[in-house]
């Protein structure tokens, strides 16, 4: 019976185990391969306020592989945060972001967008991650109010000294902080209140039945009520139609981030898209008045 099961087990090790071991191992090559190779490429998702004023934008991940075409942040960013890659690519992300910020800063002056970056657990752990932001804020001379950083509720959780003093060393050094995905972890509000945090961004998964599923209304009313009372900005992200984003907006929400009102783009397309924004506010200014 033993060896039965032995071989059995065997046996799914070699015909299912072993060629995702290798595909994962050869993903993690050609990742590694990727970031020289100019393959990674920074995209933008736009975010507005309830009067649909351009707020900022997150900096999203793509990866243009060769033979396998787009492959997901979901998928390739697990991979690299299971060895030291997930560094350098944090570092190539973070090069990139404040390259981009003192494009706009150049380019846009008082208009200037503030960007939102992606820092995994492992990336903000390194013992070099904060003066690592600070040589590249300074490397590229980038206003560091321009630059915010998600940080996932895994990190919070623990409540440990360290990263509050890392949180701590960041917040004085002008930028802001979020917390991504906020809802799907176990921190609750309570414990958010130990860490000097900027935004509460609302997981998807709470926005996606909005207006008619009754608990998620009642579950995104409440983070609203309390985030507002703690002081954050809250921000809702995955807003894919109007419904949502007119419940969102009567619950109080600060921001707004989804396909409705934008999809994640390249920075040419990106920045196009924002001269509609301003475009649609100019109007809708100038309606107002003439019908004052
Ligand atoms: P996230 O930070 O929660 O980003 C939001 C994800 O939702 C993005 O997926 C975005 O494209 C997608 N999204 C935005 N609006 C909508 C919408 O209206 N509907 C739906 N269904 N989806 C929407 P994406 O770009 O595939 O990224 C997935 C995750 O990968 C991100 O989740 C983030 O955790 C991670 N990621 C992406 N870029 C980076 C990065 O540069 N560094 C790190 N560490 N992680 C990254
Ligand atoms: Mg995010
Ligand atoms: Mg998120
Ligand atoms: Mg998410």
């Amino acid at each position: 019976q033993a060896k039965q099961a032995g071989r059995n087990t065997l046996f799914y090790f070699n015909e299912t185990l072993q060629p995702m071991l290798e595909a994962r191992a050869s993903l993690e090559a050609d990742l590694r391969h990727a970031l020289s190779a100019d393959q990674l490429q920074p995209y933008y998702q736009i975010q507005v306020d309830a009067q649909r004023r351009p707020l900022g934008a997150e900096l999203l991940l793509r990866w243009l592989h060769p033979v396998r075409g787009w492959v997901s942040p979901g998928e390739f960013i697990p991979i690299a945060e299971e060895s030291n890659l997930i560094c350098e690519l944090g570092d190539w992300v973070l090069n990139a972001a404040c390259a981009q910020i003192r494009a706009w800063q150049d380019s846009a002056g008082a208009r200037a967008l503030r960007l939102s970056v992606n820092i995994s657990a492992r990336q903000f752990e390194h013992d070099d991650f904060v003066d690592q932001v600070a040589r590249l804020l300074s490397l590229h001379a980038c206003q560091p109010r321009l630059l915010r950083l998600e940080l996932t509720e895994g990190l919070m959780l623990k409540k440990s000294p360290e990263v509050i003093e890392k949180l701590v060393r960041l917040k004085a050094m002008g930028l802001s902080l979020s917390i991504d995905d906020f809802g799907t972890g176990y921190s609750s509000l309570a414990v958010l209140k130990h860490f000097p945090l900027d935004e509460l961004k609302i997981d998807r998964g709470f926005v996606s039945d909005l207006p008619g599923n009754a608990d998620d209304a009642i579950l995104i009313k409440t983070i609203v009520a309390m985030g507002q009372n703690l002081g954050l900005e809250v921000i809702a992200e995955g807003v894919e139609t109007q419904a949502q984003f007119d419940f969102l907006r009567q619950s109080g929400c600060y921001a707004y981030q989804g396909y409705w009102l934008g999809r994640p783009m390249a920075v040419e397309a990106f920045d196009r898209e924002l001269e509609g924004f301003y475009e649609a506010l100019a109007e809708a200014e100038a309606r107002a008045q003439s019908a004052q």
